[in-house]
């Protein structure tokens, strides 16, 4: 029997796609590229040895999809795929919602045809939005701020729908904090497209000399250092999560929520140090002003998945900062198609 992971050529996709196969696991990968490079799918194969399948489509292509479930014996899906930009979200939100929701409703329709009824899906922390009670429980208001976060929370209704409507649905919705980090092999790891949004492959590309020197948005925060607090996970710790995830949905039904994080928050200016002292490399920085949207502070309370499913993150930061450099140092221009 086979998993199907969509978006598995993805950071977090590719990374789950390498434990999964790790763990015995059958997968098979569908992935429109919009996002990454099918040569992820040679570096899985290297590192696991054995090479998952792998189509190139849309999950919004309802045929491509069946004729997947036709060929391989699915009897579970993890479904990362989608975009995940919250500023092109505020640009471009019909694409957001086309990708993140429709792309989820045409999964699902196939799903309930081929009659797999077993899910995870990959939400966010974004969905609670801004709120005083930190850390964040499962059990908050969704309150999403922005397109992006608004896909997430209406995909969680729509599966919180559908599970009530038929009986079978096994389904687990996963609210990721911060991912970050890499495989220890150096071989995945996050490849963003131009400019990085994100803090952890701003750090890495500074550390390599692509990038002259980090920005850090906001020096005068009510935190402790003036700088933003998160709730960062290595991306490792998270795919784990995604077994442990299934394990549960196969082990009973139910509709189960989880935050995946580690249940600490660490400032902007925390990473900048910790990275160094982790790498030997300098990270020059400077503060700049806020950026838009941005929260002060928050976390994950990561106790409900430590309960329901005896998951919890292993990894120190010291291990996330070395192993996203050590995936940066190898590929400093990140993933190039001739390997
Ligand atoms: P990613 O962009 O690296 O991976 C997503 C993958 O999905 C890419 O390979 C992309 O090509 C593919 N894809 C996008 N739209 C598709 C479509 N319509 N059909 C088929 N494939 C499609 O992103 P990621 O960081 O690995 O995130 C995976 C999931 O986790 C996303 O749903 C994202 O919203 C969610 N998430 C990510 C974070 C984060 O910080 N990285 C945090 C919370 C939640
Ligand atoms: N950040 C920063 N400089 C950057 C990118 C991010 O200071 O170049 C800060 C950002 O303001 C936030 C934290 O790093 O406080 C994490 O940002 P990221 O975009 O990685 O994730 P988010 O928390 O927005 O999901």
């Amino acid at each position: 029997m086979a998993i199907l992971v969509t978006g598995g050529c993805g950071y977090i996709g590719s990374h789950t796609a390498a434990v999964l196969t790790e763990a015995g696991r059958e997968v098979v990968i569908v992935d429109s590229l919009v996002n990454s490079k099918a040569l992820v799918v040679n570096r899985i194969e290297a590192l696991t040895g054995r090479r998952p399948a792998f189509y190139k489509a849309d999950v919004r292509n309802e045929q491509a999809l069946a004729e997947v479930f036709e060929t391989h014996p699915i009897e579970g899906v993890i479904h990362f795929a989608g975009l995940k930009a919250v500023g092109e979200s505020v640009a471009q939100p019909l694409a957001y919602y086309s990708a993140n929701i429709e792309g989820a409703a045409a999964l699902l329709r196939v799903m309930q045809r081929q009659g797999v009824r077993r899910l995870v899906f990959s939400s966010s922390a974004t969905v609670y939005g801004d709120t005083d009670i930190i850390p964040y429980t499962e059990d908050l208001p969704l309150q999403p701020m922005n397109p992006y976060g608004r896909t997430k929370a209406a995909v969680e209704w729509m599966l919180t729908d559908l599970y009530h409507s038929q009986p079978g649905w096994s389904i687990s919705i996963l609210r990721y904090f911060n991912p970050v980090g890499a495989h220890p092999s150096g071989l995945i790891g996050e490849d963003p497209a131009g400019i990085p949004n994100n803090l952890m492959p701003y750090i890495t590309q500074v550390a390599v000399g692509r990038r002259p020197e980090l920005g850090v948005f906001g020096g005068d925060y009510p935190t402790p250092d003036g700088s933003c607090v998160r709730d960062y996970i290595h991306v490792m710790d998270l795919a784990e999560g995604h077994l442990a995830a299934l394990g549960l949905i196969e082990g009973s039904h139910g509709l189960f929520v989880h935050n995946l994080g580690s249940g600490r928050g660490v400032s902007v200016l925390e990473m900048v140090k910790a990275f160094s002292e982790a790498t030997g490399q300098a990270v020059p920085y400077s503060i700049k002003p806020r950026r838009a949207g941005d929260l002060p502070a928050y976390w994950a309370d990561a106790s409900k998945a430590l309960r329901d499913m005896n998951w919890r993150t292993h990894r120190s930061l010291a291990d996330i900062c070395r192993d996203a450099y050590e995936f940066q140092r190898q590929n400093p221009k990140g993933y190039v198609e001739t390997t």
